[in-house]
């Protein structure tokens, strides 16, 4: 299956952090890095004051299961240093799975297509550079459809 995934930090060495993510995410057992956005410096949104983030979006190709997948991305998040403290908080890394092909996950710990990723353009810009033919499932909508400008999503590297 292919996973999209959106990526986030905003605490120490962004760039590190994301290109550790990456590398991570690459050695995961059975996955493949398919393609990898630019990435996008952003103005954090839910109203905890806290520095900029580094946005950007990824596809993998694995045949891991979806909990699986998601055990392993929260590992990657706990080994660059991940604390859960404040919801919405800054974060050294977030890694969030917004779609899996077209399939539909409800599930406790795994909800996908990811709740607010059509709301959110710091997810929407990088995934559209990478998947804008792609599908979302409950939206019946490509990505290149529910992309609109941000002035507050700037285009970094
Ligand atoms: P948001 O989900 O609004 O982007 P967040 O990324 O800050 O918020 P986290 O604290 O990183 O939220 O994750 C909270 C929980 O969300 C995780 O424990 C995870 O099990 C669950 N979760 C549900 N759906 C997903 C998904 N599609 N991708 C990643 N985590 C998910
Ligand atoms: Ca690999
Ligand atoms: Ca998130
Ligand atoms: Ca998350």
């Amino acid at each position: 299956m292919k996973v999209y995934i959106s990526f986030g930090s905003n605490i120490g060495d962004r760039e590190y952090q994301i290109n550790e993510a990456l590398r991570k995410l690459e050695q995961i057992q059975d996955t493949k890095l398919l393609a990898v956005s630019s990435l996008y410096e952003t103005v954090p949104v839910g109203g905890v004051e806290q520095d900029d983030f580094l946005n950007g979006a990824a596809v993998v190709e694995t045949s891991l299961t979806p909990i699986s997948f998601l055990n392993e991305i929260q590992r990657i998040e706990l080994e660059l240093g991940r604390e859960r403290k404040i919801h919405w908080g800054p974060r050294t890394i977030d890694l969030d799975v917004l779609l899996i092909d077209e399939i539909v996950i409800e599930h406790d710990r795994l909800k996908v297509p990811h709740p607010f990723m059509h709301e959110r353009s710091f997810v929407l810009i990088p995934l559209a550079e990478i998947a804008s033919e792609a599908v979302h499932p409950v939206l019946n909508k490509k990505i290149r459809e529910l992309v609109t400008m941000d002035p507050e999503v700037r285009q970094y590297k």
